[in-house]
Protein backbone atom coordinates (compact mmCIF):
# COMPACT_ATOMS: atom_id res chain seq x y z
CA UNK A 1 0.00 0.00 0.00
CA UNK A 2 1.17 3.59 -0.90
CA UNK A 3 2.31 5.73 1.55
CA UNK A 4 1.35 9.62 1.75
CA UNK A 5 4.43 11.78 3.79
CA UNK A 6 1.54 13.89 5.68
CA UNK A 7 4.46 15.38 8.19
CA UNK A 8 8.33 15.12 9.62
CA UNK A 9 8.04 11.44 10.49
CA UNK A 10 4.73 10.71 9.92
CA UNK A 11 2.74 9.03 6.91
CA UNK A 12 -0.17 8.27 6.45
CA UNK A 13 -1.80 5.03 4.43
CA UNK A 14 -2.75 5.81 0.57
CA UNK A 15 -6.48 4.21 1.66
CA UNK A 16 -8.13 5.28 5.48
CA UNK A 17 -10.47 3.55 7.31
CA UNK A 18 -13.28 6.00 8.35
CA UNK A 19 -15.00 5.09 11.65
CA UNK A 20 -18.13 7.08 11.56
CA UNK A 21 -20.29 4.09 10.76
CA UNK A 22 -18.83 1.89 13.81
CA UNK A 23 -21.61 2.50 16.05
CA UNK A 24 -23.86 1.16 13.49
CA UNK A 25 -22.70 -2.27 13.29
CA UNK A 26 -24.69 -4.93 15.11
CA UNK A 27 -21.48 -6.10 16.62
CA UNK A 28 -19.17 -3.62 18.11
CA UNK A 29 -16.91 -5.47 20.66
CA UNK A 30 -13.65 -5.00 21.57
CA UNK A 31 -12.82 -8.76 19.62
CA UNK A 32 -15.04 -6.75 16.23
CA UNK A 33 -13.15 -4.12 15.94
CA UNK A 34 -9.74 -5.48 16.43
CA UNK A 35 -11.16 -7.75 13.24
CA UNK A 36 -12.10 -5.23 11.28
CA UNK A 37 -8.39 -3.39 12.49
CA UNK A 38 -6.62 -6.40 11.50
CA UNK A 39 -8.52 -6.55 8.05
CA UNK A 40 -7.49 -3.36 7.50
CA UNK A 41 -3.87 -3.90 8.15
CA UNK A 42 -3.62 -6.98 6.30
CA UNK A 43 -4.53 -4.69 3.76
CA UNK A 44 -1.94 -2.20 4.78
CA UNK A 45 -4.72 0.18 5.34
CA UNK A 46 -2.83 1.85 8.70
CA UNK A 47 -4.76 4.91 9.38
CA UNK A 48 -7.96 5.37 10.93
CA UNK A 49 -10.58 8.05 10.69
CA UNK A 50 -12.69 9.29 13.99
CA UNK A 51 -14.23 12.19 14.88
CA UNK A 52 -15.06 13.12 18.59
CA UNK A 53 -18.80 13.02 17.60
CA UNK A 54 -18.92 10.06 15.73
CA UNK A 55 -22.15 7.88 17.43
CA UNK A 56 -23.09 10.95 19.31
CA UNK A 57 -19.49 10.85 21.26
CA UNK A 58 -19.20 7.23 21.53
CA UNK A 59 -17.34 5.92 18.71
CA UNK A 60 -14.16 6.60 20.26
CA UNK A 61 -14.83 4.99 23.43
CA UNK A 62 -16.06 1.66 21.84
CA UNK A 63 -12.34 2.11 19.60
CA UNK A 64 -10.38 2.81 23.07
CA UNK A 65 -11.82 -0.28 24.86
CA UNK A 66 -10.43 -2.31 21.67
CA UNK A 67 -7.02 -0.89 22.18
CA UNK A 68 -6.88 -1.47 25.73
CA UNK A 69 -8.04 -5.19 24.82
CA UNK A 70 -5.37 -4.93 22.47
CA UNK A 71 -2.37 -2.53 23.38
CA UNK A 72 -0.28 -3.49 20.52
CA UNK A 73 -2.10 -2.63 18.16
CA UNK A 74 -1.75 1.02 18.67
CA UNK A 75 1.37 1.42 17.23
CA UNK A 76 0.49 -0.31 13.95
CA UNK A 77 -2.22 2.40 13.16
CA UNK A 78 -2.36 5.76 12.92
CA UNK A 79 -5.38 8.26 14.56
CA UNK A 80 -7.24 10.59 12.80
CA UNK A 81 -9.81 12.42 14.71
CA UNK A 82 -11.51 15.77 14.64
CA UNK A 83 -13.06 18.33 16.61
CA UNK A 84 -15.52 21.25 16.83
CA UNK A 85 -19.10 20.26 16.30
CA UNK A 86 -20.86 20.57 19.86
CA UNK A 87 -24.22 18.63 19.15
CA UNK A 88 -27.09 18.10 22.29
CA UNK A 89 -25.31 14.25 22.57
CA UNK A 90 -23.33 12.37 25.02
CA UNK A 91 -20.84 14.48 27.00
CA UNK A 92 -22.77 17.32 25.08
CA UNK A 93 -26.45 16.55 26.29
CA UNK A 94 -26.69 19.88 27.70
CA UNK A 95 -26.27 21.99 24.45
CA UNK A 96 -28.91 24.28 23.68
CA UNK A 97 -28.08 24.59 19.87
CA UNK A 98 -26.00 22.60 17.47
CA UNK A 99 -23.03 24.61 16.90
CA UNK A 100 -19.32 25.08 16.19
CA UNK A 101 -16.62 25.70 18.67
CA UNK A 102 -12.73 26.41 17.56
CA UNK A 103 -12.17 28.26 20.66
CA UNK A 104 -8.68 27.28 22.63
CA UNK A 105 -11.06 25.99 25.33
CA UNK A 106 -12.62 23.49 23.26
CA UNK A 107 -10.11 22.50 21.38
CA UNK A 108 -8.21 21.65 24.28
CA UNK A 109 -10.73 19.84 25.79
CA UNK A 110 -11.82 17.92 23.06
CA UNK A 111 -8.44 16.65 22.38
CA UNK A 112 -8.01 15.59 26.61
CA UNK A 113 -11.84 14.02 26.18
CA UNK A 114 -10.29 12.17 22.50
CA UNK A 115 -7.36 11.12 24.31
CA UNK A 116 -8.49 9.53 26.98
CA UNK A 117 -11.82 7.54 24.76
CA UNK A 118 -9.17 6.32 22.85
CA UNK A 119 -6.90 5.10 25.69
CA UNK A 120 -3.81 6.80 23.65
CA UNK A 121 -1.22 9.10 24.61
CA UNK A 122 -1.23 10.82 21.24
CA UNK A 123 -3.15 11.95 18.37
CA UNK A 124 -1.69 11.49 14.96
CA UNK A 125 -3.75 14.48 13.39
CA UNK A 126 -6.33 16.44 14.51
CA UNK A 127 -8.78 17.97 11.98
CA UNK A 128 -11.08 20.68 12.40
CA UNK A 129 -14.27 19.19 11.54
CA UNK A 130 -16.16 22.01 10.02
CA UNK A 131 -15.45 25.67 8.95
CA UNK A 132 -16.62 28.29 11.78
CA UNK A 133 -18.21 31.23 10.46
CA UNK A 134 -17.32 32.86 14.53
CA UNK A 135 -13.79 31.31 14.35
CA UNK A 136 -10.93 33.34 15.58
CA UNK A 137 -8.03 32.26 13.99
CA UNK A 138 -5.68 34.41 16.12
CA UNK A 139 -7.25 31.51 19.12
CA UNK A 140 -7.82 28.83 17.15
CA UNK A 141 -3.95 28.67 14.96
CA UNK A 142 -2.09 29.13 18.27
CA UNK A 143 -4.49 26.80 19.81
CA UNK A 144 -3.31 23.81 17.58
CA UNK A 145 0.57 25.30 17.35
CA UNK A 146 0.39 24.55 20.87
CA UNK A 147 -0.99 20.90 20.85
CA UNK A 148 1.25 19.86 18.33
CA UNK A 149 4.58 21.31 20.56
CA UNK A 150 3.28 19.15 23.44
CA UNK A 151 3.43 16.15 21.77
CA UNK A 152 -0.41 15.24 22.06
CA UNK A 153 -1.13 16.09 18.56
CA UNK A 154 1.42 14.74 16.04
CA UNK A 155 0.06 17.35 13.08
CA UNK A 156 -2.92 19.11 12.42
CA UNK A 157 -5.14 19.93 9.63
CA UNK A 158 -9.43 20.48 8.78
CA UNK A 159 -12.08 19.19 6.91
CA UNK A 160 -14.70 20.61 5.00
CA UNK A 161 -13.08 23.93 4.32
CA UNK A 162 -12.81 26.05 1.28
CA UNK A 163 -9.57 27.09 0.35
CA UNK A 164 -10.55 30.92 2.11
CA UNK A 165 -11.41 29.25 5.25
CA UNK A 166 -8.24 27.29 5.07
CA UNK A 167 -6.09 30.35 4.43
CA UNK A 168 -7.35 32.03 7.07
CA UNK A 169 -6.22 29.86 9.69
CA UNK A 170 -3.11 29.12 7.99
CA UNK A 171 -2.44 32.42 8.26
CA UNK A 172 -2.16 32.52 12.02
CA UNK A 173 -0.52 29.37 12.60
CA UNK A 174 3.38 28.56 12.57
CA UNK A 175 2.38 24.65 12.17
CA UNK A 176 1.44 23.84 8.71
CA UNK A 177 -2.47 22.52 7.78
CA UNK A 178 -1.36 19.11 6.67
CA UNK A 179 -4.81 18.07 4.91
CA UNK A 180 -8.54 19.24 4.00
CA UNK A 181 -10.63 16.27 4.25
CA UNK A 182 -13.49 17.02 1.95
CA UNK A 183 -16.33 15.20 0.42
CA UNK A 184 -15.17 13.53 -2.65
CA UNK A 185 -16.68 10.95 -4.59
CA UNK A 186 -18.25 10.01 -8.50
CA UNK A 187 -21.74 11.21 -6.52
CA UNK A 188 -19.74 14.14 -4.94
CA UNK A 189 -17.76 15.94 -8.30
CA UNK A 190 -17.61 19.69 -7.53
CA UNK A 191 -14.61 19.93 -5.84
CA UNK A 192 -13.13 18.68 -9.01
CA UNK A 193 -13.43 22.11 -10.54
CA UNK A 194 -14.16 24.79 -7.89
CA UNK A 195 -11.13 25.97 -6.79
CA UNK A 196 -10.58 23.22 -3.69
CA UNK A 197 -8.93 20.90 -5.27
CA UNK A 198 -6.75 22.93 -7.00
CA UNK A 199 -5.57 25.11 -3.86
CA UNK A 200 -4.90 21.84 -2.23
CA UNK A 201 -2.56 20.91 -5.62
CA UNK A 202 -0.69 24.00 -5.30
CA UNK A 203 0.29 23.72 -2.12
CA UNK A 204 1.09 20.06 -2.25
CA UNK A 205 -1.18 19.26 0.66
CA UNK A 206 -2.99 15.98 -0.24
CA UNK A 207 -6.33 15.77 0.31
CA UNK A 208 -8.49 12.88 2.28
CA UNK A 209 -11.84 12.09 0.58
CA UNK A 210 -15.02 11.21 2.68
CA UNK A 211 -17.91 9.06 1.28
CA UNK A 212 -15.60 8.00 -1.43
CA UNK A 213 -18.37 5.56 -2.60
CA UNK A 214 -21.22 8.13 -2.01
CA UNK A 215 -22.14 6.62 1.36
CA UNK A 216 -23.36 3.45 -0.68
CA UNK A 217 -25.38 5.90 -2.87
CA UNK A 218 -23.37 4.35 -5.92
CA UNK A 219 -24.64 0.97 -5.51
CA UNK A 220 -28.31 1.65 -3.76
CA UNK A 221 -30.29 1.62 -7.54
CA UNK A 222 -30.32 5.19 -8.18
CA UNK A 223 -27.40 5.55 -10.66
CA UNK A 224 -28.07 2.78 -12.94
CA UNK A 225 -26.06 4.06 -15.44
CA UNK A 226 -22.94 4.94 -13.49
CA UNK A 227 -23.14 1.66 -11.32
CA UNK A 228 -23.41 -0.34 -14.74
CA UNK A 229 -20.06 1.51 -16.02
CA UNK A 230 -18.30 0.51 -13.20
CA UNK A 231 -19.18 -3.08 -13.22
CA UNK A 232 -18.19 -3.48 -17.01
CA UNK A 233 -14.64 -2.14 -16.11
CA UNK A 234 -14.09 -4.22 -12.87
CA UNK A 235 -15.19 -7.30 -15.04
CA UNK A 236 -12.60 -5.84 -17.75
CA UNK A 237 -9.81 -5.98 -15.21
CA UNK A 238 -10.84 -8.26 -12.89
CA UNK A 239 -12.03 -6.67 -9.53
CA UNK A 240 -15.54 -5.25 -8.53
CA UNK A 241 -17.47 -2.08 -9.04
CA UNK A 242 -16.27 -0.67 -5.64
CA UNK A 243 -12.65 -1.31 -6.90
CA UNK A 244 -13.30 0.98 -9.89
CA UNK A 245 -14.73 3.85 -8.14
CA UNK A 246 -11.84 3.98 -5.52
CA UNK A 247 -9.66 3.43 -8.57
CA UNK A 248 -11.24 6.74 -10.00
CA UNK A 249 -10.05 8.33 -6.57
CA UNK A 250 -6.50 7.12 -6.84
CA UNK A 251 -5.88 8.11 -10.85
CA UNK A 252 -6.32 11.82 -10.08
CA UNK A 253 -3.25 13.52 -9.63
CA UNK A 254 -4.25 15.43 -6.69
CA UNK A 255 -3.03 12.34 -4.34
CA UNK A 256 -6.44 11.98 -2.57
CA UNK A 257 -6.78 9.40 0.19
CA UNK A 258 -10.38 8.25 0.25
CA UNK A 259 -11.42 7.00 3.57
CA UNK A 260 -13.73 4.13 3.28
CA UNK A 261 -16.52 3.63 5.98
CA UNK A 262 -17.70 -0.13 5.02
CA UNK A 263 -18.85 -2.21 8.25
CA UNK A 264 -18.12 -5.67 6.41
CA UNK A 265 -14.64 -7.51 7.16
CA UNK A 266 -15.82 -9.11 3.27
CA UNK A 267 -15.55 -5.13 1.79
CA UNK A 268 -12.16 -4.15 3.83
CA UNK A 269 -10.72 -7.39 2.62
CA UNK A 270 -11.30 -6.19 -1.10
CA UNK A 271 -10.54 -2.53 -0.87
CA UNK A 272 -6.49 -2.74 -1.73
CA UNK A 273 -7.83 -4.49 -4.96
CA UNK A 274 -8.70 -0.43 -6.37
CA UNK A 275 -4.55 -0.16 -6.06
CA UNK A 276 -4.63 -2.78 -9.28
CA UNK A 277 -7.18 -1.05 -11.20
CA UNK A 278 -6.31 1.05 -14.48
CA UNK A 279 -7.77 4.17 -14.91
CA UNK A 280 -6.64 5.99 -18.33
CA UNK A 281 -7.44 9.71 -19.43
CA UNK A 282 -10.39 8.45 -21.27
CA UNK A 283 -12.18 6.37 -18.72
CA UNK A 284 -11.36 8.55 -16.16
CA UNK A 285 -13.47 10.77 -18.23
CA UNK A 286 -16.10 8.54 -19.36
CA UNK A 287 -16.97 7.57 -15.64
CA UNK A 288 -17.13 11.73 -14.95
CA UNK A 289 -19.57 12.73 -17.74
CA UNK A 290 -21.40 9.95 -16.40
CA UNK A 291 -21.47 11.10 -12.63
CA UNK A 292 -21.84 14.99 -13.83
CA UNK A 293 -24.53 14.03 -16.58
CA UNK A 294 -23.18 15.81 -19.05
CA UNK A 295 -20.24 15.64 -21.62
CA UNK A 296 -17.32 18.29 -21.03
CA UNK A 297 -17.63 21.52 -23.30
P1 LIG B 1 -18.42 5.20 1.92
O1 LIG B 1 -17.33 4.18 1.88
O2 LIG B 1 -18.68 6.07 0.74
O3 LIG B 1 -19.81 4.51 2.27
C1 LIG B 1 -19.91 3.42 3.13
C2 LIG B 1 -21.30 2.89 3.00
O4 LIG B 1 -21.43 2.31 1.71
C3 LIG B 1 -21.59 1.78 4.02
O5 LIG B 1 -22.93 1.95 4.47
C4 LIG B 1 -21.43 0.53 3.20
O6 LIG B 1 -22.28 -0.50 3.64
C5 LIG B 1 -21.84 0.98 1.83
N1 LIG B 1 -21.18 0.20 0.79
C6 LIG B 1 -19.87 0.10 0.55
N2 LIG B 1 -19.62 -0.72 -0.49
C7 LIG B 1 -20.81 -1.13 -0.92
C8 LIG B 1 -21.21 -1.98 -1.96
N3 LIG B 1 -20.32 -2.56 -2.79
N4 LIG B 1 -22.52 -2.22 -2.12
C9 LIG B 1 -23.41 -1.64 -1.29
N5 LIG B 1 -23.11 -0.81 -0.27
C10 LIG B 1 -21.80 -0.56 -0.09
O7 LIG B 1 -18.08 6.13 3.13
P2 LIG B 1 -18.88 6.69 4.43
O8 LIG B 1 -19.10 5.58 5.38
O9 LIG B 1 -20.03 7.50 4.03
O10 LIG B 1 -17.76 7.66 4.98
C11 LIG B 1 -16.45 7.13 5.18
C12 LIG B 1 -15.76 7.85 6.27
O11 LIG B 1 -15.59 9.21 5.92
C13 LIG B 1 -16.50 7.90 7.60
O12 LIG B 1 -16.39 6.70 8.33
C14 LIG B 1 -15.80 9.04 8.28
O13 LIG B 1 -14.58 8.58 8.83
C15 LIG B 1 -15.52 9.98 7.11
N6 LIG B 1 -16.50 11.07 7.02
C16 LIG B 1 -16.06 12.34 7.27
C17 LIG B 1 -16.93 13.42 7.16
C18 LIG B 1 -16.39 14.79 7.42
O14 LIG B 1 -17.18 15.75 7.52
N7 LIG B 1 -15.09 14.95 7.51
C19 LIG B 1 -18.27 13.23 6.80
C20 LIG B 1 -18.71 11.92 6.55
C21 LIG B 1 -17.80 10.85 6.65
P3 LIG B 1 -21.66 -1.81 4.40
O15 LIG B 1 -21.24 -1.35 5.75
O16 LIG B 1 -22.82 -2.74 4.42
O17 LIG B 1 -20.54 -2.28 3.54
Amino acid sequence: MERIDIAPGLTLSRLVYGMWRLAEDTDTSPARIEAKVEACLEQGITTMDHADIYGGYTVEGIFGHALKAAPALRDKIEIVTKCGIVAPAGRHAATRVKHYDTSAAHINASVEASLKDLATDRIDLLLIHRPDPFMDADETGPALDTLVKSGKVRSVGVSNFRPWDFSLLQSSMEETLVTNQIELSLIHTPAFTNGDLAFLQERMIAPMAWSPLGGGSLFDGSRPELLAALKRIGTEQGVDETAVAIAWLLAHPARIMPVLGTNRLDRIARIADAAKVEIDRQTWFELYTIATGKEVP
